[in-house]
């Protein structure tokens, strides 16, 4: 493989939704975050519940990548939290494609080259 090699990700757009449900939590109806390659991006301001997060975080990689449109990865899109008395919902969508190298991302230590993030500064 050459290390030269690219890649791309989804980027994700994670929004709260309630639809009429009632949250226990911390779940503000539009609230949203991002999520570019391995960052999640906050707006100013803007808080997730931890017990939500963890219940998203699994999912998230899997929504960045490529996947068969018949895949429920790829038509189901929300998370409930994991609170079973919670009317929140998480729901995940994907915005843009992003692009990245394998040299600037991989841990091999033979194949890595200058990190992703000193190139977009
Ligand atoms: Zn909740």
């Amino acid at each position: 493989m050459s290390d030269d090699t690219e890649f791309w990700l989804w980027d994700l757009e994670v929004e709260t939704v309630l639809d009429g449900r009632t949250p226990v939590c911390r779940h503000v109806e539009g609230e949203a975050f991002r999520v570019e390659g391995e960052a999640l991006v906050f707006p100013e301001g803007a808080r997730v519940s931890m017990y939500a997060l963890a219940a998203l975080l699994p999912l998230l990689p899997a929504k960045q990548r490529p996947t068969d449109p018949a895949d429920w990865m790829s038509t189901d899109a929300e998370v409930a939290c994991p609170d079973p008395h919670c009317g929140g919902r998480f729901r995940i969508r994907r915005t843009a494609r992003r692009t990245f190298s394998h040299a600037a991302t991989t841990g091999l230590p033979d194949r890595r080259g200058t990190p992703y993030w000193e190139d977009e500064a």
